[in-house]
């Protein structure tokens, strides 16, 4: 990026960007110093971190959002402090991180900074998330680290929402005779998803279980420009449909939300025929519809599931097929209420054509109300 453009930090927002991390990355478990002297000179300061847009300057860009001001682009807001290592990948959206997990590893950077300066200090945070594996399993957990180029994600286990160690161990003992669409591990904080390419591996390191994996490269992303017709949309589920309301056919990204709404209106496992069809929203509103923050993030993560997660045998289709393949990763989900259960939910998706789209939907909760009508 030039600094000519107009859109590049100005110098006093990159020196606070870094001040305020102590010249240190900000990417998990880095925290590499950027910064040194030359030692030929004895003047010379050799800078190896710079600041990254959160979201991009440029249409195109890495999580470019069409309706900032470029005062907002250039904004302290806008950036965090990195590695030259980390940056290229940030910038390079070679890990798809969302605007709302980078926010994270900047605000935790910013605490870890400040405990090291006043030790006093005795909040310890580390950045959180869901992790889903395979189906059944489901565990709060820390990012411990990422290595893009082998694509291997590392996370510290903290505890279990669903499933267990054992339920784990024996997910990586009988990797093998598990389908294919059925290895797969779910982020909530990234609002993503992967197919793995191999077992975990679930280690003890200094009495935390560590779990690492090793996911494939996404490249099964639908085309951006289909997004933006719902008959298209519909064919990716291997059938040539539009949705029809009562208010006309529904075009576009309002039919990918449309596709979301109906997903999470049915239990997965009551189609037979489709046993991967629909969500698992009724069982996560059953369980914990009393911690409104966890429901969140549960109902996140389902919809993470199904930007990536095929349909094993859909009634629709014979091959596997993806949901909702034109979103890269769900942005934000919040609970707006429920009465009757009835689920108010809005819905913040970024697109593979580099755009958001908000909508809020209605879905039932309980399987009462979905089938208790007759
Ligand atoms: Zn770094």
């Amino acid at each position: 990026m030039s600094p000519r453009d107009g859109n590049d930090f100005p110098l006093s927002v990159k020196r606070k960007l870094a001040a305020r991390v102590g010249y240190r990355c900000s990417f998990p478990n880095c925290s590499k110093p950027t910064v040194g002297p030359v030692l030929s000179t004895p003047d010379g300061v050799h800078m190896v971190g710079r600041a990254c847009r959160i979201e991009s300057a440029a249409p195109g860009g890495p999580r470019f959002n069409s309706a900032m001001t470029p005062l907002q682009r250039r904004s302290i807001a806008n950036g965090i402090w990195c590695c030259n290592v980390h940056a290229d990948i940030i910038d390079g959206d070679l890990g798809t991180f969302s605007v709302l997990t980078l926010r994270e590893w900047k605000r935790i950077a910013e605490i870890i900074a400040y405990d090291r300066i006043d030790s006093s200090h005795a909040i310890v945070e580390r950045p959180h998330t869901l992790v889903q594996l395979s189906d059944a399993i489901v565990f709060e957990a820390v990012w411990c680290g990422m290595n893009v180029e082998s694509c291997l994600m590392t996370f510290e286990i903290l505890s279990f929402v669903y499933g267990d160690l054992g339920k784990i161990d024996r997910f990586i003992h009988n990797y093998n005779s598990f389908q294919e669409t059925k290895r797969y591990v779910v982020i909530e904080s990234s609002g993503y998803g992967r197919q793995l390419s191999e077992p975990p591996v679930l280690e003890d390191i200094e009495d935390r279980k560590v779990i690492s994996l090793i996911v494939k490269e996404r490249t099964d992303f639908g085309d951006p420009s289909r997004a933006a017709d719902a008959r298209l949309t519909f064919t990716d589920w291997g059938m040539d449909l539009d949705v029809s309301t009562n208010e006309g056919w529904i075009t576009g990204k309002r039919a990918v939300i449309q596709s979301v709404q109906m997903l999470l209106g049915s239990y997965r496992g009551q189609w037979g025929i489709d046993p991967d069809f629909g969500s698992y929203l009724f069982l996560y509103y059953r369980d914990h519809h009393t911690d409104h923050d966890l429901l969140q993030r549960l109902i996140k993560l389902e919809i993470s599931r199904m930007t990536f997660a095929p349909d094993a045998s859909s009634l629709l289709s014979l091959e596997p097929s993806i949901p909702i393949s034109t979103v890269k990763w769900v942005e934000g989900v919040t609970i707006r209420g429920h009465s009757s259960h009835l689920l108010g939910i809005d819905l913040h998706l970024y697109f593979t054509d580099n755009t958001y789209f908000s909508d809020r939907i209605s879905v039932p909760a309980s399987m009462q109300t979905n089938s208790g009508a007759t």
